[in-house]
């Protein structure tokens, strides 16, 4: 049965397509993100953790973000940082039902996106994406915010960075259950709302089995927590779950200094 759309979602398309855009960031009418705030969102650096995404001195296989978690996912990219500008195009999506916005977001994050999918299947010989050997897919929408904004925005990102990248893209995983909204809740309580929520869809067995690589396109990651019990349910069927979001929540790098103090600190009681 097809969900029912409500008004303020038709609302939305409607003014989507006539009202004119402002930059999420300053306010300057035209686009969406004007040249001078798009200038200021800050990609990822290449000192980071392998498996997990997070910033960090250098770049290496795990991290104290990620270390001692059970992670499926190989890896975890992002194109931009959750702050500034980037922050502002997320949270624009997800209090107005402009579906432009989300095209603006895989506009963005289109290069980055192609970049990581052409190392995947650089690091995987025999395979490449011209071949096919990675399918997008996407965290299934919460009915909440699916029928307020009348679409997922994880399926439209995904759809379009796919479109960007020349791969195809199809639904894998469905919700089971409607766990309480995500903001707000720590990684533990994070962990148990979704833990059980995700299944694999009925017809994914057939779709996936020309794929050996899957990349789940999520707008943040945060802890994590939805995109790993995402993953969990694709590595038990057999696929290689990665991870791509439009932005990642980063946490100040710690100096040597300040690591050498932590360490003097500890010794001395
Ligand atoms: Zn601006
Ligand atoms: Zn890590």
């Amino acid at each position: 049965m097809r969900a029912q759309t409500r008004p303020s979602a038709v609302l939305g398309g409607l003014l989507d397509l006539v009202l004119p855009r402002r930059c999420v960031q300053c306010g300057t009418a035209g686009e969406w993100l004007c040249g001078r705030c798009a200038a200021d969102l800050r990609t990822l650096p290449a000192e980071r953790c392998r498996h997990c995404g997070a910033p960090d001195r250098f770049a290496m296989s795990s991290c104290r973000e990620c270390r001692g978690r059970g992670l499926w996912f190989v890896s975890a990219s992002a194109a931009f940082t959750y702050e500034g500008p980037a922050r502002a195009l997320v949270m624009a999506c997800k209090f107005r039902a402009y579906r432009s916005l989300v095209d603006e977001m895989a506009q963005r994050a289109g290069p980055c996106f192609a970049t990581v999918v052409e190392s995947l299947a650089g690091a995987a010989p025999g395979t490449s994406s011209a071949e096919g050997g990675t399918l997008v897919t996407w965290v299934p929408g919460h009915r909440d915010h699916t029928l307020e904004r009348g679409f997922n925005q994880a399926e439209l990102l995904a759809r379009g960075l796919a479109r960007h990248a020349g791969l195809p893209a199809a639904p894998l995983l469905r919700r089971l259950r409607h766990g309480a909204r995500q903001s707000g809740l720590g990684r533990a309580q994070r962990a148990a709302n979704v833990h059980g929520s995700f299944a694999l869809r009925e017809d994914a067995d057939r779709v996936a089995r020309a794929f050996s690589r899957v990349m789940i396109v999520d707008d943040v990651y945060t802890t994590g927590e939805t995109l790993n019990h995402g993953a969990e349910v694709l590595i038990n069927a057999d696929l290689e779950p990665h991870v791509f979001t439009f932005a990642r929540t980063v946490r100040p790098v710690p100096s040597q200094t300040s690591l050498d103090n932590a360490v003097r600190k500890e010794r001395c009681p």
